[in-house]
């Protein structure tokens, strides 16, 4: 396990909040190349429920996105701080809310504090919002994103096969056997919900980190 930071051994304090770390594009809203447009957001089916279900579980949500295209100059930080509103103001009508958005704007040529998958938001997020990593979890549609959160040593990563989930799951790449699979964010807010489940019933196997 390769370790970005020395933070990441500092102990979290007794009920320190959980958070489900969530990539954007092809995981809450429909895959476009470089989405920059409001009114082109289109969320998955379900999404708001299954989101608000993580929520109801005592977890903050806190999207953790790649946005080279800023970088690349297809589009503008306000372009993107539009989308972001759009999809805040379709999720609000079931109540969900995003602790945070952590966004890297660079090309993915130059250097980036948080580009994925460096583990460096969730890190941020840790001395933020005081986020027990440990027994937070990862969902998204690429490798990098499942990567992001094995460097950080979430508890579990999630791939959806929306976006591009479906393809990276036909790759059949070995580090697939660390991730769970679901077909969207309702199904991984119910492996969620029986993960939090069985670590109430058993504690002790709630001490490992399952991706070790
Ligand atoms: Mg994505």
């Amino acid at each position: 396990m390769k370790v970005f930071s020395p933070m990441r051994e500092v102990e979290p304090a007794e009920g320190s909040p959980r958070a489900v770390f969530l990539d954007r594009d092809g995981t809450v809203n429909e895959e476009r190349q470089y989405l920059a447009d409001p009114e082109k957001v289109v969320l998955f089916p379900g999404a708001g429920e299954a989101l608000r279900a993580i929520q109801d579980l005592g977890f903050l949500l806190v999207v953790v996105t790649n946005q080279s295209g800023i970088g690349r100059g297809y589009y503008t930080v306000e372009a993107m701080h539009q989308v972001n509103a759009r999809i805040a103001e379709l999720l609000a009508g079931q109540d969900v809310r995003f602790s945070r958005i952590y966004f890297a704007p660079e090309a993915p040529e130059l250097p980036s504090h948080g580009r994925k998958p460096s583990p460096n938001f969730l890190f941020d997020a840790r001395m933020e919002l005081g986020i027990d990593l440990a027994r937070s979890y990862m969902i998204g549609d690429k490798l990098l994103d499942l990567q992001c959160g094995w460097n950080a040593n979430v508890r579990k990563c999630l791939l959806v096969r929306t976006g591009y989930g479906r393809e990276v799951e036909a790759s059949g790449d070995e580090r697939l056997s660390k991730a769970v699979v679901v077909d969207d964010l309702a199904g991984a807010a119910d492996w969620i919900r029986r993960d939090v489940g069985d670590c109430l019933r058993r504690p002790e196997i709630a001490e490992f980190s399952s991706n070790s």
